[in-house]
């Protein structure tokens, strides 16, 4: 199948590499050279406009900064530039709102289109092991559902556009409420006296059971390994959790939602982000 990429950063990159070696021929276009340089040694053809690399595909697959980018990159030079009858993929992380809006744009204009944001970083976007929550009709959902199984190992239909973006935000903005009291927890529990390893014994098989104390466990040398062990180096970067719960609280605001915990978590990780915007999000636990 001919496939346009277009975004081929830290995730693109990896994305566009699996499609390569589904047999897909790809063709990729990026703003940096140094990207483009990277995807034709993975197989890809690189384009100099995105126009053009659109031009002849049957499928375009988009991994983007954010919901500006995405809007002005599918109104200039996707819808209305893809032949008639292509089914449009954006991946990238972006407001609910712009989302809904280019979608139905595509669609007036006769595409599919789907919003299919992913959980899991550069390694899963390397390894093929994202997982992608997707946003569209049905008809849309069945034509991009094997484009994106080509480069994740789980596919799961949200509901209608936007859905997808939906699942991502409000899936992060839990996380981040369940790190920063996990990382609570266990601080408190160590500055009470607590042996912290037999805190995660026990809270792992009692009711305090949760993500990121079973699965990602934010002390060193506790639990799980995990990014703490790596001096918190590698994983899911601050800056990225703070982009997403910036993301779910526009979101709640636009539907008036309840989010005090939200709210909160948002205002601890956009003070954190201001130094450690690099490092693992549960290094929160070092602040406490
Ligand atoms: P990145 O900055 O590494 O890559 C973005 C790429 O888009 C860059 O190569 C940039 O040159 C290119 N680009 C920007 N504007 C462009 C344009 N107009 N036309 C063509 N190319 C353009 O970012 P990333 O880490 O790959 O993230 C991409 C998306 O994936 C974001 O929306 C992010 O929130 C989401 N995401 C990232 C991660 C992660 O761990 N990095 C995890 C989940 C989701």
């Amino acid at each position: 199948m001919k496939i346009a990429f277009i975004g081929l950063g830290n995730m693109g990159g990896g994305m566009a590499a699996n499609l390569v070696k589904a047999g897909h021929d790809v063709r990729a276009f990026d703003l940096s050279d140094a990207a483009l340089t990277a995807a034709k040694a993975a197989g890809c053809t690189t384009f100099t406009a995105a126009a053009e690399a659109c031009a002849e595909a049957e499928a375009v697959v988009s991994m983007l900064p954010n919901g500006a980018i995405v809007k002005s990159v599918y109104e200039s030079d996707v819808i209305g530039t893809a032949p008639a009858g292509a089914v449009l993929l954006d991946c990238s992380t972006i407001d609910v709102a712009t989302a809904k809006d280019v979608i139905k744009k595509a669609e007036a204009a006769g595409y599919a289109m789907v919003d299919a944001p992913v959980s899991g970083g550069i390694a899963a976007a390397n390894g093929g092991t994202l997982t992608f929550m997707v946003g569209g009709s049905e008809p849309a959902f069945t034509r991009a559902e094997p484009v994106l199984a080509a480069m994740g190992k789980a596919v799961i239909h949200a509901g209608d556009a936007g859905a997808g973006q939906t699942a991502k935000i409000c899936n992060n903005m839990l996380l981040a409420i369940t790190m920063i009291g996990t990382a609570e927890a266990m601080t408190m529990a160590q500055k009470l006296g607590l042996d912290p390893q037999k805190f995660y014994e026990i809270s792992s098989q009692s009711s305090g059971y949760n993500w990121s104390l079973n699965a990602y466990t934010p002390m060193p040398g506790v639990g799980v390994e995990s990014p703490a062990d790596k001096d918190y180096q590698g994983g899911f970067a601050t800056a990225l959790m703070l982009k997403d719960l910036r993301l779910a609280m526009e979101a709640s605001g636009n539907v008036d939602a309840t989010t005090v915990l939200g709210a909160k978590a948002a205002q601890i990780y956009e003070e954190f982000a201001k130094e450690n915007g690099n490092l693992d999000f549960s290094a929160i636990i070092k602040t406490l």
